[in-house]
């Protein structure tokens, strides 16, 4: 969106058909060591020699940076005038002097890489400059809106998903001789899922709606990015509670989900001791499930390391030592 909005035309017919149709990746780089929320106080530094811009820096935290092919780079061609010398760069994966140098590795969300990025006397040709010197800080707030607003749309799927799970567990897991979806506290957290799964999808429509109108959307996208992901990790940590026990065996898709909740969250992760439990019948019947998380890691530790020296397999891993 920053190239069609602020690019020249040779810069769209450049870009934009590669990015559109998938043959290109691009990535966004503007965080830096210590530039995070404090942005415009970015180091990265460009400096004009005629017709070309050296620049020299480092960028953290880049989704997509492993795997990108294009670069939109931000970085100060005049620090004393802060935020109005923030200039915007376009820069390709293959430019000397510019280095992705390491995969961040991340909690959650793993099928987004993440990156750092380095600059070393990295030449650009001028035309590769997006927009005006000077004018990057209402480029970054410009693509900011758009992530925003979108960014977390297909979370809404994942909440909608997570909530049908959950009411199939309510309905056919069963506890003292009925489906937990009989108590009022299971089923009262899924009516607080539903709602947040609801105002979830609304504040995304309605910043989609504001877009499609050309109106203002800068607080709707802040308050949309906001409100969905507080929705997502609650409904995340009351679907681990839904699921007891068994959340902790599961793989895949499942536990993607959770993770959010698994990261976010110091409270007690809702877990029995799956050494000496049976998933079919000793779950909250036997003991409410609310012992720190980091006794369980201990123990799990401990009886692997005794299981190791008896020369036998564990017979569960960590969450630390899942694949994917
Ligand atoms: C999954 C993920 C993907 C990302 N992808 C990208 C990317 O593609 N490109 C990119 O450039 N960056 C990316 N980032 C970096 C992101 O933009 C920064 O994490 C963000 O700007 C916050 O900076 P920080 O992490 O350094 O936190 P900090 O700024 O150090 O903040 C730490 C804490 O201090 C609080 N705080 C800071 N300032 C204030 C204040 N004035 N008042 C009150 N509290 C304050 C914050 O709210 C936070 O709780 C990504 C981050 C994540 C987690």
């Amino acid at each position: 969106m920053p190239i069609l909005t602020f690019g020249t035309e040779a810069q769209k017919a450049r870009y934009l058909p590669r990015l559109c149709d998938g043959r290109s990746f691009g990535a966004n780089g503007a965080s830096e060591p210590e530039a995070g929320s404090d942005i415009f106080s970015m180091t990265t530094r460009a400096v004009r020699g005629g017709d070309r811009w050296v620049l020299n820096g480092r960028k953290v935290w880049i989704t997509g940076g492993p795997i990108a092919d294009v670069f939109l780079c931000f970085a100060t061609t005049d620090p004393s005038k802060g935020v109005l010398g923030i200039t915007a760069f376009l820069i390709n994966r293959d430019t000397p002097g510019f280095h992705v140098v390491r995969e961040i590795p991340k909690l959650g969300m793993r099928t987004a890489p993440m990156g750092e990025l380095v600059f070393e006397d990295c030449e650009l040709p001028a035309e590769n400059l997006l927009g005006r010197e000077g004018r990057g800080a209402r480029i970054f707030n410009a693509a900011l809106e758009w992530e925003r607003g979108a960014i977390l749309a297909s979370v809404v799927g994942t909440m909608r998903r997570q909530l049908d799970r959950c009411i199939q567990q309510a309905r056919t897991r069963k506890q003292f001789g009925q489906p937990i979806g009989k108590f009022q506290s299971v089923s009262n957290r899924i009516v607080d899922m539903m709602t947040r799964l609801e105002t979830s999808r609304w504040m995304i429509q309605r910043y989609a709606w504001l877009k499609q109108e050309g109106k203002d959307a800068t607080i709707a996208a802040s308050m949309a990015k906001l409100h969905v992901s507080e929705c997502f990790v609650q409904n995340s940590l009351d679907a681990v509670r839904i699921f007891g026990a068994s959340v902790t065996l599961s793989r895949g898709a499942w536990s993607a989900m959770s993770a959010t909740a698994w990261g976010a969250s110091s409270s007690p992760a809702p877990t029995t001791s799956s050494a000496t439990s049976s998933p079919s019948t000793c779950g909250s019947d036997r003991w409410m499930s609310t012992r720190p998380v980091g006794l369980i890691a201990s123990k799990t530790w401990a009886w692997k390391k005794s299981t190791a020296q008896k020369g036998k397999e564990p017979r569960f891993r960590s969450p630390g030592r899942r694949g994917g």
